[in-house]
């Protein structure tokens, strides 16, 4: 892993002035800790992606095939047919330059084609080259560029550097989206097997065992197991899940990040307390163990093949709906994707809250829910008994993950629960919250540690949000409803708020909600004594 700068020398190294040299004539910098490995062969060979083969991105030579640019330029060729928002992004940028400071990788590394406007330029300027009149015919002047190897390997470079977070696109006058831009950009890069390692992995792992981390179906269980033991060891009380059981009323299906990766872990505790208490009639499945999906980095139908495990397993056991726990792409792909996939399958039905009798309308065509708006429901109706002085050794913000907030329009829900469950709230500043949030900066695949520098830099303008209401308020818990922000939010705030932890929502909820035969608690979900219980539990130990 390359070594990351002190947060002194980072902030430092951050320029802004414009270049002197036009940026066609400035070659891509492979730096250690701004680029991620290239994908093992294995892997793609795992999902049946071309061209897998041996190669390093430091390599002159990237082993591409002879006949890559036409492969390339025929790729372009088939996404503006089938892609209208493609065709028209490619055509009608002004290039004002409203977008150009609003991303995370250019405000924190300074670096010009990390403007949204100019990232999408790099396929534009191919895209006018071989599709346009006056690209043919002007080149240069019209703002076309040939596709070379080396255009080739900047593009793969900062298609890399864009988490598809969409902040840019509610700053375009024209609405452009440069996020679908680096997707379909990604996607022209899969074509000639030129993805990460580290998105690669994940998806043939869930396509093999049905999660990212390859973790088999025991192993799946065991772990779902152990935290039931952790809990019985903080309440007294134990929850009882079913696995794989057919006739279920409700599948709920995570990402693995909560099953295997602190502090998800205690988020999934909070699940299992809760479905507990309400006696929820719910399975989990071994088999559609993973809510997030990966494909989506490399290619729409890779998506859609990794999700449809949800559905087929939704009715092989024969539930009514599915809940789908605090994860961030998931959602955008079930909001903004999956009803032009799949038909859910004739089983499902549209989503009823057994316990408030709620209908989730908005879950028609999809019919999967969110288990924060499930919650915030049984919360607004008076279901749940809770506890917030639990909490109250905490004081909490809420980071808006990209996914659920600009791909899904959640905002309210995760607030009300937290408000609930916790004493002590404070918002960041509001151009850096709900639809103005900013990303994690490691979302999209790019959460590997090869990349550290970089997630560092994209993640400064979220953590300058923390920081504020750190040195403000004492805010020293960071809550959101992301299993990958979860998981990277934790080295970044120790990189630039230490202090600062990070939990998902419905940790909060499991350590608030009182459960019916609890014992009496020393401890939070963590292990830590709860307010008031310090002498109780050193005496304990
Ligand atoms: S989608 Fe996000 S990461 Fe990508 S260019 Fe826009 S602001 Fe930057
Ligand atoms: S704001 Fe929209 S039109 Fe203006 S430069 Fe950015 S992408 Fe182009």
């Amino acid at each position: 892993m390359a070594s990351v700068p002190k947060p002194n020398e980072l902030l430092k190294s951050i320029n802004h002035t414009p270049p002197e040299t036009w940026w066609m004539d400035k070659p891509v910098e492979f730096r250690p800790g701004t680029f991620c490995n290239a994908s093992r062969p294995q892997y793609l060979e795992a999902v049946g992606f071309p061209f897998a083969r041996e190669w390093r991105v430091t390599d002159d030579d990237w082993k591409l095939p002879p006949n890559w640019k036409e492969i390339y330029i025929n790729g372009i060729k088939e996404r503006l047919e089938r892609f209208r928002t493609f065709k028209v992004f490619m055509d009608i940028c002004v290039r004002c330059g409203a977008c150009a400071d609003k991303c995370h990788f250019f405000i924190g590394s300074g670096d010009p084609k990390n403007m949204p406007v100019l990232r999408a330029e790099l396929l534009r300027s191919i895209y006018r080259r071989y599709f346009t009149t006056s690209g043919k015919l002007l080149g240069r002047k019209a703002g076309a560029r040939d596709l070379t190897e080396e255009a080739f390997k900047e593009l793969w470079y900062y298609f890399f550097q864009c988490t598809e977070c969409r902040r840019c696109s509610l700053f375009c006058p024209y609405g452009i989206d440069t996020a679908e831009i680096t997707i379909i950009g990604r996607e022209l890069l899969n074509l000639l097997g030129c993805n990460i390692d580290w998105i690669m992995g994940p998806v043939s792992n869930c396509y093999r065992t049905g999660n990212h981390l390859g973790i088999q179906p025991h192993a799946f269980r065991d772990m779902i197991e152990f935290f039931c033991d952790e809990i019985e060891g903080v309440t007294g009380v134990r929850p009882e899940p079913s696995f794989n059981r057919k006739g279920a009323e409700i599948l709920f299906v995570t990402p693995s990040g909560d099953v295997f990766a602190d502090p998800g872990t205690y988020t999934c505790m909070g699940y299992l307390m809760l479905f507990h208490e309400l006696g929820l009639d719910y399975t989990w499945s071994t088999y559609a163990s993973e809510g997030g999906n990966f494909g989506f980095f490399t290619s729409h139908e890779m998506a859609k093949r990794l999700h449809y495990k949800i559905y087929a397993e939704a009715e092989r056991l024969g539930v009514k709906y599915i809940i789908g726990g605090e994860c961030g792409h998931m959602w955008r792909l079930i909001h903004q994707y999956l009803s032009t996939w799949w038909a859910p399958p004739k089983n499902l039905e549209v989503p009823v809250s057994p316990i408030t009798g709620t209908r989730f309308e908005h879950a028609k065509s999809t019919k999967m829910i969110h288990i924060v708006e499930f919650t915030a429901d049984l919360i607004k109706h008076g279901k749940l008994k809770l506890d917030p002085s639990r909490n109250d050794n905490l004081v909490v913000t809420f980071h808006d993950s990209c996914n659920v907030a600009r791909g899904m329009g959640m905002f309210e829900e995760p607030r009300y629960v937290i408000k609930n469950v916790c004493n002590n709230f404070y918002e960041m500043p509001p151009e850096t919250t709900r639809e103005q949030t900013f990303c994690c900066g490691s979302g999209s695949g790019l959460n590997t540690d090869e990349y550290m520098e970089m997630r560092m830099r994209g993640g400064l303008p979220r953590a300058n949000a923390v920081k504020y209401v750190n040195e403000k308020h004492g805010v020293n818990m960071l809550a959101c409803i992301c299993a990958i922000d979860r998981a990277v939010l934790t080295p970044l705030m120790n990189y630039w708020v230490p202090g600062v932890q990070v939990t998902g929502v419905h940790e909060l909820v499991g350590n608030a909600l009182i459960m019916t035969g609890e014992q009496e608690r020393t401890t939070n979900l963590r292990g830590e004594p709860l307010p008031g219980m310090e002498e109780e539990t050193d005496e304990d130990l």
